[in-house]
C-alpha cells in the first residue's frame, strides 16, 4: 500500500483536504502549540505592521502534518494580505517561478511547500527576487542575449520542508527566520482534537479525546484523521455516541496500536531486529527490504520513531534501542548495550 493511503501517513489525503480546511486555525490565538514559534511570529507581525512593511522572509521544516501550511495561512491573515500557494515540484521551469512573482501585488505571502525539490535553475530566479525583490531575465537566445532586470513588489516568501538538509546553503542563507516544528505533547494534542470535535458537531468525553492525542504521533493532522474515524465508529456501532471504548475499539481497527504506532511503524524497527540483529543498518537496505520508499521511511515514519527512542541513527545506520524491543514484547539482548558501547569506542579511534 503507498503511504499516501496509509491510515497513520501523515501525508494529506483527497478526502482530508476539505475537513482540513474547515479544522485549520485562521489566527495565531487559535493555533495550540508551537510557543517558540507564535510568540516569534506574534512579534514579527506586530512590527511589519506598524512599519507597514512586508515580514522578512521564513522557512519552516518539520515533519509533514505540523502545521507549516497553517502557519503561513494564518501570518497571510494576520497581515491581511493575500498567500499564493505552490510547490517545489509544481514550478518546473525558470518561467513558472517569474510569472508567478510577477502576480505578486505589494507584501503578499507566496508560499512554496517542499522548497527543497525546486530545481537549480528555479532557485537562482529566486536569490535576486528575495535579496533585491528584483526579476532578472534572459531577453534572446545565442551570442545576442541580454539580462534584464525588472523591479518587483515587496513580498515575503514562506518556504516549507520536511528536510531542511536538503535546502542549498544560497537558498537557506536568504531566509530572514528559519523555525523547526516541533511534534506536539498530549495536552496540546487534546486541546486541538476538542477544538476539531466542536466544528464537526461531535460531542468526545475527555478520556476519548486524550486516547486521541495520546496515540496521534503528535501530530494534529493524524489526531483530526483519527477523530473522523472514532466518529464513524461511533455511527455505526456506538448509536452515535463516542465512548472510550468505541475510540479504543476504533483504534485497534485501525491498528494503531497504544503509543500510535501504525503497521510500518512496527515493520521498520521489526525489520532492523529480526533481519539486522538490532542494526547498525542503512536505511536504503530497511526500505528495500519492507518495499517501501526511502524518502517515505526518512519523512514520515523515522523522526517519530526517534522521537519515541525506539531508534538511533548513527553514523553506521539505524539501529532499536532497547525500548523497540521492549515495545514489540522482544527480548532485549544482552549484547545491545555492550556492542553500543564497543561501537563508540570505534567511533572515537576514527576520530582520534
Ligand atoms: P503541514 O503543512 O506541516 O504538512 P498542515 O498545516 O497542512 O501541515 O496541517 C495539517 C492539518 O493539521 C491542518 O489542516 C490542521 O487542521 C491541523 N493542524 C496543524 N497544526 C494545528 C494546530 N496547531 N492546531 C490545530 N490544528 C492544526
Amino acid at each position: 500500500m503507498a503511504a499516501e493511503e496509509r491510515f497513520v501517513s501523515p501525508a494529506e489525503t483527497v478526502d482530508d483536504a476539505e475537513v482540513e480546511r474547515s479544522l485549520r486555525p485562521r489566527t495565531l490565538a487559535d493555533f495550540p502549540g508551537q510557543p517558540r514559534i507564535r510568540q516569534n511570529l506574534a512579534i514579527a507581525i506586530e512590527a511589519a505592521k506598524k512599519r507597514g512593511d512586508a515580514l522578512d522572509h521564513m522557512l519552516l521544516y518539520g515533519p509533514p502534518g505540523l502545521g507549516k501550511t497553517t502557519l503561513a495561512n494564518i501570518v497571510a491573515h494576520e497581515m491581511d494580505v493575500a498567500v499564493r500557494t505552490t510547490s517545489g515540484p509544481a514550478i518546473e521551469r525558470p518561467g513558472d517561478l517569474a510569472a508567478i512573482l510577477t502576480n505578486l501585488k505589494q507584501h503578499d505571502i507566496l508560499f512554496i511547500d517542499e522548497i527543497h525539490r525546486l530545481s537549480r535553475v528555479v532557485e537562482e530566479i529566486l536569490y535576486p527576487a528575495m535579496e533585491d525583490y528584483a526579476l532578472d531575465l534572459m531577453i534572446g537566445k545565442g551570442p545576442g542575449a541580454r539580462s534584464v532586470r525588472l523591479a518587483m513588489p515587496k513580498f515575503t516568501l514562506i518556504g516549507a520542508t520536511t528536510r531542511y538538509a536538503m535546502v542549498s546553503a544560497p537558498l537557506r542563507d536568504r531566509f530572514g527566520s528559519v523555525y523547526r516544528l516541533e511534534f506536539y505533547d498530549e495536552q496540546t494534542l487534546t486541546v486541538i482534537v476538542r477544538r476539531s470535535a466542536r466544528i464537526l458537531g461531535m460531542t468526545v468525553p475527555d478520556e476519548a479525546a486524550n486516547e486521541v492525542a495520546r496515540r496521534s504521533r503528535g501530530t494534529p493532522r493524524i489526531a483530526n484523521r483519527i477523530l473522523r474515524r472514532v466518529r464513524d465508529f461511533a455511527e455505526v456501532r456506538g448509536n452515535g455516541v463516542v465512548t472510550l471504548e468505541g475510540t479504543r475499539a476504533a483504534l485497534a481497527l485501525l491498528d494503531i496500536d497504544d503509543l500510535g504506532l501504525d503497521d510500518t511503524d512496527r515493520s521498520v524497527l521489526r525489520c532492523i531486529i529480526e533481519k539486522f540483529g538490532g542494526g547498525p543498518v542503512g536505511l536504503e537496505t530497511i526500505a528495500a527490504s519492507i518495499s517501501e520508499e526511502a524518502d517515505t521511511i526518512m519523512d514520515v515514519y523515522e523522526p517519530f520513531l526517534l522521537q519515541c527512542g525506539f531508534l538511533q541513527r548513527t553514523p553506521r545506520g539505524r539501529m532499536a534501542t532497547a525500548s523497540a524491543y521492549r515495545h514489540l514484547g522482544l527480548p532485549v539482548p544482552g549484547r545491545l548495550d555492550a556492542q553500543r558501547a564497543l561501537w563508540e569506542l570505534e567511533e572515537s579511534d576514527e576520530t582520534e
